[in-house]
């Protein structure tokens, strides 16, 4: 009995090709819309609209994966909010809220489109920078800092609150073999050694000069090469 049912359920759902008016089309395009935003926010952080931890985590194995087999190295940045805690117990929670939301506007405003900028927990962001050697990383990471130093949070009719932050950023290349836990712990790293350095700063590892000579551009390279003709 039910078995023929479900083949009169099953014959109902079937649409000619090219027929408009087929009572499903709106319905199934609705769901489509519902799949989408439901997507979306399964991988958003409610708060700042930045990727949540769960996507992050997705994303960076996916990335790690995709540099393993390719050229061109990830970089990563994380960054922690300087003395949130005493932001908190001065200003309270609510207004601690409004300034993850506008450190999260300031992160989205200088990542570039292929960035994938997350709420890492807390007070900590990461972004994800595919193809993206340690130097540019750096530049980025560079902006974001001075970004954030010198835009203070609006507080009515109060004075605007200065926010820092420290950052720390490295980059994996396919020629590592480590797990992503093990790469996000060298980037931490850096990150640790900018709090202990005094904070509001971007730390990561030296630039070797065959790296800085990699990532700098043609025009650049013959502007060099053309200062070194000149010396001879
Ligand atoms: P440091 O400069 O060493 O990073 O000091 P800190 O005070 O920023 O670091 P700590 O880890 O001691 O404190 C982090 C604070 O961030 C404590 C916690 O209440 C606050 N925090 C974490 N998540 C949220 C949040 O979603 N909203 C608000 N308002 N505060 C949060
Ligand atoms: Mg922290
Ligand atoms: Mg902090």
């Amino acid at each position: 009995m039910e078995m023929a049912s479900d083949k009169n359920n099953t014959q109902n759902l079937h649409c000619k090709r090219g027929d408009d008016s087929c009572q499903f089309l709106s319905e199934i395009v609705e769901l489509r819309k519902e799949v989408n935003s439901l997507t979306e926010l399964v991988r958003t952080d409610a708060l700042t609209g930045l990727y949540n931890f769960r996507f992050f985590n997705e994303t960076i194995s996916l990335e790690m994966e995709r540099t393993r087999r390719g050229t061109q190295p990830l970089s990563m940045i994380i960054l922690d909010i300087d003395h949130f805690k005493k932001f908190n117990d001065q200003w309270g929670h609510e207004l601690g809220n409004q300034a993850l939301v506008h450190i999260a506007n300031l992160i989205k405003l200088t990542v570039r489109k292929l960035d994938f900028p997350c709420r890492f927990g807390g007070e900590e962001f990461v972004i994800l920078l595919p193809n993206t050697d340690l130097r540019q990383a750096v530049n980025v990471a560079d902006r974001l800092r001075e970004t954030i130093a010198s835009t203070p949070l609006e507080n009515g009719d109060q004075p605007a609150i200065s926010i820092t932050a420290s950052i720390g950023v490295d980059q994996f290349s396919a020629a590592h073999t480590e797990t992503s836990e093990a790469f996000i712990h060298r980037v931490d790293s850096w990150l640790y050694k900018s709090k202990h350095n005094g904070r509001n700063l971007v730390s990561y590892p030296a630039l070797n000069i065959s790296e800085k000579l990699e990532s700098v551009t043609l025009e650049e390279k013959n502007a060099l090469f053309g200062i070194l003709n000149d010396d001879n």
